[in-house]
């Protein structure tokens, strides 16, 4: 196995008043390429801290969050600023609860800006139909080949839920970290959501940690753990849900 996340004792901290209020309490936990690990846990617990700092965008006061991929193992908890903003673009697939998808662009292009981000020098020709033909396939993957031409605000809230999974695939992610994607959606929009996160995951072997309060889908996934108040511990009563 080639491709994994593991933190260990993990802790993060936010400034609360006169205090520190502890987001993570040395979390551990292990995902490998082409499995997924749920994390579950009430409002306020930790899990979107979690993503933020298995995706780079949040520090750690302390602990290791190792990404392995084919290229060696990197301490993304300490990796410079520029060492974590080319693994964001080169490694890392995030969708998060917001989409912050651009209103301004097709659903295409969401996905095409993704592999022009960080070229300095004007992308030729060819490479530029090699990204769309690749937007077009994960389009199609997730359902909405149909749909590539509509921006934001001509699509329903599951179909933009779609489009940022496929934005978070575009650049073959080692590590798919992923916020709630079925939140806004009814029951079975979202069973199809979590249907397309499966089965991308496991055709693309990204290790994936993926946050849902839908306690239905546990039992399809490689590993639950529940977070409480920054603690995460592995959920044994996950495959009594459904
Ligand atoms: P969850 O995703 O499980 O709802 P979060 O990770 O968003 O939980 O939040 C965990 C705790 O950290 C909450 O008490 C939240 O208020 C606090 N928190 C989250 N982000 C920040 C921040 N940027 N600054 C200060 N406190 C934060
Ligand atoms: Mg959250």
């Amino acid at each position: 196995m080639t491709t994994a996340l593991t933190t260990e004792d993990v802790t993060l901290t936010y400034p609360d008043g006169a205090g520190r209020l502890t987001a993570l309490n040395r979390v551990n936990l292990r995902v490998t390429g082409g499995s997924v690990a749920a994390i579950t846990g009430p409002s306020g617990s930790g899990k979107s801290s979690l993503l933020a700092v298995a995706s780079t965008l949040t520090r750690p006061d302390s602990g290791r969050v190792l990404l392995e991929t084919i290229n060696g193992t990197v301490d993304l908890a300490t990796a410079s600023r520029h060492t974590a903003a080319a693994l964001r673009r080169s490694s890392i697939g995030i969708g998060f609860q917001q989409s912050n998808l651009v209103s301004a662009l097709t659903a295409v292009e969401q996905l095409e800006v993704m592999s022009h981000l960080g070229q300095r020098l004007l992308t030729s020709p060819a490479r530029r139909r090699e990204t769309r033909s690749k937007a077009m396939e994960l389009l199609d993957a997730v359902g909405l080949a149909d749909h590539h031409a509509k921006r934001p605000t001509q699509l329903s809230g599951g179909q933009r839920q779609r489009v940022n999974i496929a934005r978070a695939l575009m650049n073959d992610p080692s590590l798919l970290v992923i916020d709630e994607p079925t939140s806004a959606l009814d029951t079975e929009r979202g069973a199809a959501v979590i249907d397309l996160i499966l089965t991308v995951v496991r055709d693309r072997g990204a290790a994936t940690l993926l946050v849902t309060h839908d306690r239905t889908h546990l039992h399809r996934m490689d590993a639950v753990y529940r977070m409480v108040d920054g603690d995460l511990a592995p959920d044994h009563t996950a495959h009594l849900a459904a």
